[in-house]
């Protein structure tokens, strides 16, 4: 469980006002396992709080990604999920399309061949994010036991 002191941190030195409500979204928020659009998370917030408004929560959300302490996963069609990112590493995701499914991976031979190519095109990395998408098992069962 992250402490408050990292928010605080940044907020105060953003001259960002720290309000309780934004505490509460980003306690809340950041104890929430997996992976999140911003209409779940204000969903979520709203059953424990609820006189939060929706822009409040979103743009908490994406504070707490301006500060390092969730992180945005722009998925292909160009929405997006958000996860915490205290206490995580790094991490790769896959996507499926059909159900929606985000799977967490890390692979040290693509995290290598990453580096590797880098260097090779000169560019000095300051991190990357792989998104691999399709089906999932689950869903190529389903859809081959339905035909
Ligand atoms: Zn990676
Ligand atoms: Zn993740």
């Amino acid at each position: 469980m992250p402490n408050d002191q990292s928010l605080l941190a940044y907020l105060n030195e953003k001259k960002l006002n720290v309000t309780q409500q934004r505490l509460q979204i980003a306690n809340l928020f950041l104890a929430l396992p997996g992976h999140h659009t911003l209409e779940e998370i204000y969903l979520a917030v709203r059953e424990k709080t609820p006189n939060i408004g929706q822009t409040t929560v979103y743009r908490t959300i994406k504070l707490l990604c301006d500060a390092g302490l969730a992180r945005e996963i722009r998925l292909e069609d160009n929405s997006s999920r958000y996860e915490s990112n205290v206490d995580r590493g790094h991490h790769d995701h896959m996507l499926c399309q059909q159900c929606g499914k985000l799977v967490e991976f890390v692979n040290d031979d693509i995290e290598r061949l990453q580096e590797q190519i880098a260097r090779q095109y000169g560019f000095t990395l300051q991190g990357h994010h792989l998104l691999l998408f399709g089906t999932c098992g689950d869903c190529r069962d389903k859809a081959s036991s339905d035909s």
